[in-house]
């Protein structure tokens, strides 16, 4: 049964028992309306109260100036948002060239002057910055120059260059190489393939004591909510849910208000093809899904009440909000290492000791350094214990261990004692 099994599954993850029997009642009936969640309008009133609430909740709990930033809820999960950080960060770069050119040459200058002038501004210029740590960071990488074409695009570190050819840790920041004025800069907080994750915010891209600096994107599909986040050094901040939000179907988007209009109208497609340059698709355009308060087109509202109930259970749970499940984070993740630090000779941990995620905790199963059928019967006995989901990635092989927010302290003690009796066995 649910109560025999800790899951330790990288995404979709485990969902609290709770949250999944209120919901169960909500998609039959909701609050006694006779209707289901996913059954009501998602234009009715009690559709905005459900947002609005989770808003808010995200806000309170991760500490998000709700003057400075816009919570969006998106489709098209991470990966959606892999693509929609490109167009929207390329278009609020050219409509800031686009203004700067204006005012230098004035308001007489004709047209075609404008557009030479921006032309050349977008060759000399534009570079989307990525530093790449892993299978998602790669992903995201490769998508940029897929849309852009490899010209506008710079590969500022690459992981696996000083690691014989494989992810596992993070580049010395004074070996980045950062372009000057990038539309953004990119990285992936946690790795949830390769179990590498940022143990702070790159210094390197603080910004100044004005508030000016790097355009920050970052992907947090997979440590969101587990950790304090220094929101204000981030221009954009995005995830999936189906981690530690919620389920499989919605992603958050947290934008910075100056990207958005008034501030910033991202430019006219007219243009952008006279740049050669992609529009994204309506719905990707941030500041359209940011109008509407998420509602641009039909958003499954019952997957947004489940990232409002798990909010709301994590703010129950937590008086001190994130620092205090971020406390148990990293008591989970300190016991699982420590079994396995314990076994060197059964246990080969795969990413470098600095950057290891308290998320995805990686690590090989070996004899005598090497991994053999061992492994096989590590997954076979950890299942057999109720113990499941800790097969690796496909790509990677090996054991994965995902210690989100959902698994509790015992399931995070019942695997260290198991990772020790294996060992010992
Ligand atoms: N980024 C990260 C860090 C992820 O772990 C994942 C999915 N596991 C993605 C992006 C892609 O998300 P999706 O499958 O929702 O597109």
């Amino acid at each position: 049964t649910r109560a025999d099994i800790t899951y330790f599954g990288a995404g979709p993850a485990l969902l609290p028992t709770e949250v999944l029997e209120t919901a169960a009642k909500a998609l039959v009936d909701y609050n006694g309306t006779g209707l289901g969640i996913a059954e009501h309008s998602h234009r009715s009133e009690l559709a905005a109260t459900i947002i609005n609430e989770a808003k808010a909740d995200l806000a309170s709990y991760l500490d998000i100036p709700a003057a400075d930033y816009e919570v969006l809820f998106m489709q098209g999960g991470g990966t959606g948002e892999f693509s929609a950080s490109v167009y929207n960060m390329v278009g609020a770069w050219v409509a800031r060239q686009h203004a700067a050119i204006l005012k230098d040459l004035g308001p007489d200058a004709a047209e075609d002057q404008v557009l030479a002038a921006l032309r050349a501004k977008v060759e000399s210029s534009l570079k989307l910055d990525y530093i790449v740590t892993g299978g998602w960071s790669l992903k995201a990488y490769q998508e940029a120059t897929r849309l852009l074409g490899p010209e506008y695009v710079n590969l500022v570190a690459d992981a696996r260059a000083d690691n014989g050819g494989k992810f596992g840790t993070i580049p010395d920041q004074s070996t980045w190489r950062l372009s000057k004025d990038a539309a953004m800069v990119y990285y992936c907080d946690n790795e949830t393939v390769d179990g590498v994750e940022f143990p702070e915010f790159p210094k390197v891209l603080a910004p100044n004591a004005d508030g000016t600096g790097p355009i920050v994107v970052a992907d947090m599909s997979s440590n969101i909510l587990s950790r304090r986040v220094p929101v204000a050094n981030y221009s954009l901040l995005f995830f999936g849910a189906q981690k530690n939000l919620g389920c499989t179907g919605v992603t958050v988007a947290a934008i910075r208000k100056s990207f958005l209009q008034p501030a910033i109208t991202q430019p006219s497609p007219a243009l952008m093809r006279k740049l050669g340059l992609p529009i994204p698709p309506i719905v990707f355009q941030y500041e359209i899904i940011a109008k509407n308060n998420s509602l641009y087109n039909t958003l499954s509202i019952f997957d947004v009440y489940i990232a409002g109930q798990v909010l709301k259970k994590l703010l129950k749970t937590y008086p001190n909000k994130v620092d205090g499940q971020q406390a148990v984070s990293e008591k989970k993740a300190n016991l699982i290492y420590s079994a396995l630090e314990s076994h060197p000779d059964a246990y080969k941990i795969v990413p470098h000791k600095s950057v290891r995620s308290r998320m995805n905790i990686c690590f090989r199963v070996t004899k005598n350094g090497t991994v053999d059928e061992s492994e096989k019967a590590f997954l076979k006995e950890a299942t057999a214990l109720g113990l499941t989901g800790l097969k690796g990635h496909r790509s990677v092989g090996g054991i994965r261990a995902s210690n989100y927010n959902s698994i509790p302290l015992e399931g995070a003690e019942k695997l260290a004692k198991f990772i020790d009796s294996f060992a010992k066995a």
